[in-house]
């Protein structure tokens, strides 16, 4: 991957992306197969670890194939069941339709980065985008390295909360800020239990946390809480596992061999689910950065790589000089609140119910009698493939 060598490079980029995650890298990727000039920051280094449960729903399976991810020769654990329970223990037990495979962040990133990059990218990782402006139908983009950069489109795929979100003024900062927080950890677990093939899902009061196979014989184990439950128990993970995850018996077992072996938790805060604008300041958000979706109750990598594979051929289209840039703005919200809007909103509405005890037991009891109920709220969480 390529270095900076000089501190104002003369070239104008197609494009200029910030951030290195899912939704980033593969638009990357289809600019550059495109034969686009692209290049693409991301802060940290790879490879490394996030907080995600790492289960890629079968819908982008064609897609990344596709991409040039050779996905059928990495036996990848595939997942076909699932199971679900309330804080006390109550479960349902279901077949996975749609399905997904597992794969770790920390394998799956670089691998994208590196197809990026042979097919042209320009990728600067352990490089922070500090500022983005617009005048004259151009971006200046400035960097931790003091460096800038031009662009004539940029792309903000920085994720959940990044230093741009403010410098952009973003309106749902305002908002987050009074609302509820959260905070969410992952480990990856070495069991010789955990059941082939399924993704578990376990709630616990205000949170939940989802197990699904890794290669190698890992689990991971991710999950979400309300931030009042890491305070209440003085900001320390541990006790507030014990006090409140390990209260679920179906969970318990996972986080006790979470707790007893060597492993160290990736943890983030500062989670919040409020919606977000698609275009600010004429920068096209994708991924997190235009709409997070509580985690478990959807694909959040399905969703960043789907709004990648609706802007790739408006992009094309504003830089052949086909659409103005008012029309790729315009055509890209309505597209992305067309595909993705609904299955946002379906997953804040399952997200109100996960973690209520109460609700969550009724909502199970309901959900055995009427298998075809489960398979309908599952195909909410899922989409097609493209
Ligand atoms: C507990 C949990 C479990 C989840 N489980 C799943 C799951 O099983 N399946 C699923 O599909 N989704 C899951 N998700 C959601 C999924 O992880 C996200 O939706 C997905 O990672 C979003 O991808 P992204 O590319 O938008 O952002 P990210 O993957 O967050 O990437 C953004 C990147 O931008 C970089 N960045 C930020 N600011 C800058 C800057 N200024 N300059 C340069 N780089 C910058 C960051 O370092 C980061 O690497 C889960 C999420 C959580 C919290």
């Amino acid at each position: 991957m390529s270095s900076l060598t000089d501190k104002t490079a003369a070239e104008v980029y197609d494009c200029a992306i910030v951030g290195g995650g899912v939704a980033g890298l593969t638009l990357a990727i289809q600019l550059a197969q495109s034969g686009r000039r692209v290049v693409l920051f991301e802060k940290e280094t790879y490879p490394f670890h996030r907080v995600c449960g790492e289960y890629i729903s079968m819908e982008n399976y064609d897609f990344l194939c596709r991409l040039g991810v050779p996905l059928a020769e990495m036996n990848l654990p595939v997942m076909t069941r699932f199971t679900l329970s309330s804080p006390s223990g109550v479960a349902l037990h279901h077949r996975l339709d749609i399905g997904g495979v597992g794969i770790t962040r920390y394998e799956l990133d670089p691998l994208l980065a590196r197809l990026a990059a042979r097919h042209g990218a320009s990728i600067h990782e352990g490089t922070k985008v500090t500022d983005v402006t617009f005048a004259d139908e151009q971006f200046i983009l400035t960097t931790s390295t003091g460096s800038t950069f031009r662009a004539r489109t940029v792309c903000g795929a920085w994720g959940k909360h990044a230093n741009l979100d403010g410098k952009l003024k973003r309106p749902f900062l305002a908002e987050s800020r009074q609302g509820r927080q959260f905070v969410a950890v992952k480990y990856h677990l070495q069991l010789d239990y955990f059941p082939a093939a399924t993704v578990e899902m376990h709630n616990f009061r205000d949170g939940y946390c989802g197990l699904s196979p890794l290669p190698g014989g890992l689990t991971n184990c991710s999950y979400i809480s309300d931030l009042r439950n890491l305070r209440a128990h003085g900001n320390s993970v541990a006790e507030m596992e014990r006090q409140v995850l390990m209260q679920n018996p179906l969970l318990r077992p996972y986080i006790e061999a979470a707790q007893r072996g060597d492993f160290t938790p990736v943890v983030i805060s500062q989670i919040t689910f409020r919606e977000r604008s698609t275009v600010d300041q004429h920068v096209l958000m994708l991924g997190d950065a235009a709409g997070t979706i509580a985690p478990l109750c959807g694909n959040g990598m399905s969703m960043g790589m789907n709004a990648g594979f609706l802007l790739h051929p408006l992009l094309l289209d504003f830089l052949a000089g086909r659409i103005s840039r008012a029309a790729l703005e315009e055509q890209y919200t309505q597209q992305w609140r067309q595909l993705l809007r609904l299955r946002i909103t379906a997953g804040r509405l399952i997200h109100q119910v996960f973690g209520q005890p109460q609700l969550t037991s009724a909502g199970i009891q309901v959900l055995r009698r009427l298998p075809f109920l489960t398979d309908f709220i599952l195909k909410q969480t899922h989409g097609q493939a493209y």
